[in-house]
C-alpha cells in the first residue's frame, strides 16, 4: 500500500460507500472574486490587486509585510514564513490572486499567510470541497479517490418515498443526488445553506444516517429479546432457604433441610445504615422487576454524585445471590474497586457473603485464591477492576454484572466484558442463558441522548440525594488569590475538616501533570507547617496509593493534592473543601464529578475554582460557559444539559472512545425532529421492509454495528 492509500484506512475509508460518505468539512469559492469594500471580517475571500508595498520586517517575529490593492481598498498580507521567490512574486507593481481569511486588526484589514496565485488565471467552476484529512494524505488525493468512489458506490434507495413526505423531503434528493451535489456543489447555491447543513441534501443524509442508527438500536435490542437469562426473583421480605452460612458453596434449594431465613436482601436492607431515599427504592424495584424476567436486563443506572448507587447495586447484587448466583462487580480503577469492596465486605460479610477481589496489582498467590474462590462458586460475589474481563478468570453461575461508572469504561472492555459473562455462562449452562448487565454512571444522559445513543438500554434514574447533604457553594476564583484560599484552607482545617486540591490532567504530557501536583504539594505543605499533607498521583505504585487514602480516609491526613486520579466514586464524609486548580482546563461533567466529593456529610461545603488566563488578558468563551455554569448549580442533570450545549454531543460522549459509534452528521439536539422520525419509522422498517433495513444499515456501519451495541 502507498502512504495516501495507508492513511485512506486509518480514516476507515474502505468501500466506495465509505469514501461516498466522507464529506467536505468545508467548501473553498474559487469560483469568483470579491472586493475589499465589501469584505468583512471572517469572510475567506479571493481577491486580486497590484502590490503597492512590500517589506520585510526584523525584531521580534520576522516577517514578510506585503500590501495589497484592488481599486476599492487595501489588505495587509502577512507571511512568517517565506521564500525568496515568494518576495519576488509579491514585488511591488505586480498583480497576484490571493486567497484567505480576512481579519481585522490595527493596520485594517488583514490576511495571514494567503494562498497566492499570479492573477488572471481561470475561475474554478464549482466550489472546491475540503475534506477532513490526516497527514499524508493530501486534499488532490483524497478528492480523486473521493470522486472515483462516489463513482463506484452502489446507492439503491432505503427509504419509501413515501416516508420521506413526512419530514418534507422531496424524494428527488435521493442518496445518489444528495452525496453528488454535496461533493460537487454548483456555484449558485448559497454557502451558508450547505455550511449550516438546512440544505435537502443534508436533511437527506442526517435522516439517513440517524435512522441506520436506531435501526442497529432496535436490532440489538430484539436480538436480546430473544436471548434468555436467569430469572432472579426478588423475595423481598419473603423467607427463603438459605444454605448454611458455613457452608456457603452450595446453592439454596440443593438442600431441603435448609433452615428457613430471611432472604439476604430483606437483611440488607435492614441492616444498612441509612434508609433507602424514595428514589432508591424506586429504581431498586425497576431494576429487580427487570432481572425477575428471563431475559438479560440492559439498563443503565444514572444518579448524580452521592446520590448511593452502592447501596442499590449492592440490594441487587442480594437479590441475585438470593436466587443461588454469582454477581461480578467492576469498577474503572484500583483506588474505586478498594472502596466498593471495602465497604461490601462491610454489609455482606455479617451476613455470611463470601466476596472476592480481583485487582491487576495483585501478589500472584492472592490472585490465585481468589480465582479458586471464584471458580468454585464459594465467592457469591467478586469485585475488582478490568482484572475480572481477563482469561484465566472463571466465573461459576455468574447471572448479573454490575459496571460502575460505565462511561470511564472503553466501548472495546464493556463488549470485552459481555463477551466474557456470556461466554461462561454458556459454559455452565449449555442452553445459553446470558447475565443481566447494570451499568451505573454519575454523568446522567440528556433525554436527547439517551434516545438516541443508547435507543437499546433501558434507564433508572435516581434523581434525590440522600436527606442531611448541605448544598456545595461554589466560588470561581481568579489564581492571583491564591493566598486567600490557603487561608481558608487553615480555617476549615482549624475546625476538623479535610481538604481536597485537585491539580489537572495536562494530557500532552503526564510530566508537566505530576510537576504541576508536586510543586502544589510542596508548596501547600510549606504554607501549612505540621498539618499532614498527601500527594496523590496516577503514576506512584499501587500500594503507595493506597496507603495515602487509608491517611486520608481515617482523617490523619488533612489535605489531599492530587490529580485527576480521585476523580470517581472516593467517599470521604469529613472532606468539606474542594480546590480545583487550572480549573479552566477541565471538562463541565469532570469537573462537577469532581466537586461531589464533598458535601458528603452534614457539614457546609465549598468547592473554590482556580483558574488561570495564562498569558491571555481573559479567559476564552468556553471556558467562561463552564465555571459559569458550575458556580450557578449543583444539578447534575442541569450541567450535563449544559455540557451538551457548550460542546456538543462527540465530546460528550468521549469521542475518541466511542469514536466509530458517533452520529457524524447529525446532531441529536438540532436534528431533534428528525431523530423523532427515524425512532418512528425504525419498527416499522424491520417489520414490513426488513431487507432495505438490512441494506440501510449495512451502508452506514459496515462492520461498526457491534460498536454501538456496547
Ligand atoms: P454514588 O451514587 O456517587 O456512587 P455512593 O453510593 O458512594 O454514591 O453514596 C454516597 C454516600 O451516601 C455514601 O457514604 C453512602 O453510604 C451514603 N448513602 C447512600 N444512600 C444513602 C441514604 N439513603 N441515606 C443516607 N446516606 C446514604
Ligand atoms: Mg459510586
Amino acid at each position: 500500500m502507498t502512504g495516501p492509500q495507508k492513511a485512506l484506512h486509518k480514516l476507515g475509508l474502505h468501500r466506495p460507500i465509505d469514501l461516498a460518505l466522507h464529506l467536505p468539512l468545508r467548501y473553498e469559492d474559487e469560483t469568483r472574486l470579491v472586493k475589499l469594500r465589501d469584505v468583512r471580517e471572517g469572510d475567506m475571500a479571493q481577491l486580486e490587486g497590484a502590490v503597492t508595498h512590500s517589506e520585510v520586517k526584523l525584531g521580534g517575529h520576522r516577517q514578510l509585510l506585503v500590501t495589497l490593492n484592488d481599486g476599492t481598498g487595501t489588505c495587509l498580507l502577512r507571511f512568517f514564513t517565506f521564500y525568496p521567490s515568494m518576495q519576488q512574486a509579491m514585488a511591488v507593481g505586480s498583480r497576484v490572486r490571493v486567497r484567505g481569511e480576512i481579519r481585522g486588526g490595527f493596520a485594517g484589514l488583514t490576511m495571514m499567510h494567503p494562498v497566492v496565485k499570479p492573477a488572471g488565471g481561470e475561475l474554478a467552476a464549482a466550489l472546491t470541497p475540503v475534506y477532513p484529512t490526516v497527514a499524508g494524505l493530501p486534499q488532490s488525493y483524497l478528492r480523486r479517490a473521493v470522486q472515483a468512489g462516489l463513482g463506484r458506490a452502489d446507492l439503491p434507495d432505503t427509504v419509501l418515498s413515501i416516508y420521506l413526505k413526512e419530514i418534507c423531503l422531496h424524494p428527488s434528493w435521493n442518496m445518489r443526488k444528495a452525496l453528488s451535489f454535496l461533493h460537487n456543489p454548483t456555484p449558485d447555491v448559497s454557502l451558508s445553506a450547505l455550511q449550516d447543513h438546512s440544505h435537502p441534501a443534508w436533511q437527506r443524509l442526517k435522516a439517513e444516517e440517524l435512522l441506520a442508527q436506531q435501526l442497529s438500536q432496535l436490532q440489538s435490542r430484539r436480538e436480546r429479546a430473544r436471548l434468555r437469562a436467569p430469572m432472579l426473583a426478588n423475595r423481598q421480605t419473603g423467607l427463603c432457604t438459605q444454605p448454611e452460612t458455613d457452608a456457603p458453596g452450595g446453592s439454596p434449594g440443593d438442600d431441603n433441610l435448609a433452615v428457613p431465613v430471611l432472604s439476604l436482601y430483606a437483611r440488607l436492607l435492614a441492616t444498612l445504615p441509612f434508609e433507602l431515599t424514595a428514589a432508591q427504592t424506586r429504581v431498586v424495584a425497576e431494576i429487580t422487576q427487570d432481572i425477575a424476567h428471563p431475559v438479560p436486563m440492559h439498563r443503565l443506572l444514572q444518579g448524580d454524585v452521592g446520590a448511593g448507587k452502592t447501596a442499590v447495586a449492592a440490594l441487587t447484587a442480594a437479590v441475585c445471590m438470593d436466587a443461588g448466583w454469582q454477581c461480578a462487580l467492576m469498577a474503572p480503577t484500583e483506588i474505586l474497586a478498594t472502596q466498593h469492596f471495602a465497604k461490601l465486605v462491610g454489609w455482606l460479610h455479617p451476613l455470611g457473603i463470601t466476596v472476592a477481589w480481583l485487582t491487576g496489582s495483585q501478589k500472584a498467590k492472592e490472585r490465585r485464591e481468589m480465582l479458586a474462590l471464584i471458580a468454585s462458586g464459594q465467592a457469591q460475589l467478586v469485585v475488582g477492576t478490568h482484572a475480572l474481563i481477563q482469561d484465566r478468570v472463571q466465573f461459576h453461575r455468574l447471572a448479573l454484572a454490575i459496571i460502575d461508572e460505565q462511561h470511564r469504561f472503553g466501548v472495546a472492555q464493556r463488549l470485552a466484558l459481555r463477551a466474557k459473562v456470556a461466554a461462561d455462562a454458556n459454559e455452565v449452562d449449555a442452553a445459553g442463558a446470558e447475565p443481566h448487565l447494570l451499568m451505573m454512571t454519575a454523568t446522567p444522559i440528556p433525554r436527547t441522548l439517551a434516545m438516541s445513543y443508547y435507543a437499546d438500554l433501558d434507564v433508572s434514574t435516581i434523581d434525590e440525594l440522600p436527606p442531611g447533604r448541605t448544598p456545595i457553594v461554589t466560588k470561581v476564583v481568579h489564581e492571583a488569590r491564591r493566598d486567600e484560599v490557603v487561608e481558608r484552607i487553615r480555617d476549615q482545617i482549624a475546625q476538623g475538616r479535610q481538604i481536597y486540591w485537585v491539580c489537572p490532567l495536562i494530557e500532552e504530557s503526564e510530566a508537566l501533570d505530576l510537576t504541576n501536583a508536586t510543586e502544589t504539594h510542596a508548596q501547600l505543605s510549606v504554607a501549612l507547617t505540621g498539618v499532614m499533607v498527601g500527594l496523590l498521583h496516577s503514576r506512584m505504585p499501587v500500594a503507595e496509593k493506597h496507603a495515602v487514602m487509608r491517611l486520608f480516609t481515617s482523617g490523619q491526613m488533612a489535605i489531599l493534592v492530587s490529580t485527576t486520579v480521585i476523580e470517581v466514586g472516593v467517599d470521604v464524609p469529613n472532606a468539606s473543601l474542594m480546590v480545583i486548580e487550572h480549573a479552566e482546563r477541565f471538562g463541565l461533567s469532570q469537573l462537577h464529578q469532581l466537586r461531589g466529593r464533598v458535601g458528603r456529610g452534614a457539614a457546609a461545603s465549598a468547592c473554590v475554582l482556580l483558574y488561570s488566563t495564562g498569558d491571555a488578558p481573559r479567559l476564552g468563551e468556553t471556558a467562561r460557559a463552564r465555571l459559569r455554569a458550575m458556580a450557578e448549580t449543583n444539578d447534575g442533570f442541569e450541567i450535563a444539559r449544559r455540557d451538551l450545549e457548550i460542546r456538543g454531543p462527540g465530546e460528550f460522549m468521549g469521542a475518541r472512545q466511542s469514536g466509530d459509534a458517533m452520529l457524524r452528521f447529525a446532531d441529536v439536539v438540532e436534528d431533534a425532529a428528525l431523530l423523532d422520525w427515524a425512532r418512528r419509522l425504525a419498527p416499522v422498517m424491520l417489520d414490513q421492509h426488513p431487507a432495505l433495513a438490512e441494506q440501510h444499515v449495512q451502508r452506514w456501519l459496515g462492520g461498526k454495528a457491534e460498536f454501538l451495541k456496547a
